[in-house]
């Protein structure tokens, strides 16, 4: 934590600004380690603090033991006006990408009126980018917990179920093991409802023979992870292989490839060229991935549009899928970790068509 305060003081240098105000909950968090949802970061050339109420001093206290904490009264603006004369911050940072247009234009502009308020962007976001060794230990725990929930899921699956109850046993399962809950809307996804990429679970009954798509993950100890896997139900037809196998195989060449110094459009184009190449290049919609950490969808992007460039400690999704509408989809999806050479898989679950 104090290493991330260094180096956003020498960022908040290089862009001639005297102080920033952090209040993006995720950038909060990894700025100070706490977890509350109130309260305001704001780090000087000097001084980082964090600036709460009454109900949160004691948490702050503990989760944030580098920064001093701050209680404010009835108005927060008060506190910070008066650390700013304080710390004499005359160019302040806000984060341009989180507060609203009323918070800058009421709050910051019209009552701390003697300090320049700048827009910035990505200032925290971009550390955020490359990962360390505590960051890929705690990813890792929130993707174990997912692999666990698939392995459980597989053994409650039957025809006559609705997706609903599938979503929600998966819910259930990783609150019982420690997730402070399921880090996005679960995807259940069966039969043609798979050509939904995002097709939140619904009232749907899954039948014999189809196709279903699985899209989870834990929120742990602060960090969340993303896996897909589509499992078969009872038989699966040569179609429904065919498709299977395109899509694992893009996955694999993927990971197979993936180097540092790549682009994310560099990246996206190894599993896209193996989906062209067997006639479904225009049934894969979306990107190859997303960079994951604290928030589930954060930098790197691996897409066709992408300018990203990928480094050692990045962590990220691979998923690529096939969507056909009135059939159904798959979708197969690992985090992996950049090192020296190329992608460490951090996801355990098992790729090969599994039939349940
Ligand atoms: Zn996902
Ligand atoms: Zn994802």
């Amino acid at each position: 934590m104090e290493n991330r305060i260094a180096r956003l003081q020498e960022k908040i240098k290089e862009q001639e600004l005297d102080g920033l105000i952090i209040n993006n909950p995720s950038n909060r968090f990894y700025a100070s380690g706490f977890t509350g949802s109130a309260g305001t970061v704001l780090i000087s050339e000097e001084k980082a603090c964090l600036i709460t109420d009454f109900r949160y001093t004691e948490q702050a206290g503990e989760q944030a033991p580098h920064l001093e904490i701050i209680e404010h009264g009835s108005q927060k603006v008060d506190t910070l006006v008066e650390i700013l004369h304080q710390e004499k911050v005359k160019r302040a940072g806000f984060e341009a990408d989180f507060e609203t247009y009323s918070t800058v234009e009421q709050q910051l502009r019209g009552k701390i009126k003697d300090v320049e308020w700048v827009p910035t962007q990505n200032m925290v976001e971009d550390l955020r980018k490359i990962k360390s060794q505590d960051e890929i230990q705690n990813l890792q725990k929130a993707v174990d917990l997912a692999d666990r929930a698939l392995h459980h899921i597989q053994s409650f699956i039957q025809p006559g179920i609705t997706e609903r109850e599938v979503s929600l046993e998966l819910e259930i399962f990783l609150r019982k093991n420690g997730a402070k809950g399921s880090s996005f809307d679960i995807i259940v996804a069966s039969g043609p409802r798979g050509s939904l990429p995002h097709g939140i679970a619904s009232e749907k009954e899954i039948k014999e023979g189809e196709l279903v798509v699985i899209d989870m993950g834990a929120r742990l100890d602060g960090y969340a992870s993303d896996v897909t896997r589509t499992f078969a139900v009872g038989q699966m037809d040569n179609k429904g292989r065919e498709i299977y196998n395109a899509v694992l195989e893009a996955q694999l060449a993927a990971i197979e490839g993936l180097e540092p110094g790549m682009t994310g459009q560099e990246a996206d184009q190894l599993a896209r060229e193996v989906i062209v190449g067997h006639g479904y290049g225009d049934k894969f919609g979306h990107g190859l991935g997303h960079g994951i950490g604290i928030d589930v969808h954060e930098s790197p992007r691996l897409s066709p549009i992408s300018t990203s460039t990928l480094e050692p400690g990045m962590a990220f999704t691979v998923e690529p899928g096939i969507y056909l509408p009135g059939w159904g989809g798959v979708r197969i999806e690992d985090i992996v970790v950049m090192e020296e050479k190329g992608v460490r898989i951090l996801t355990g679950a098992k790729k090969e068509l599994t039939i349940i």
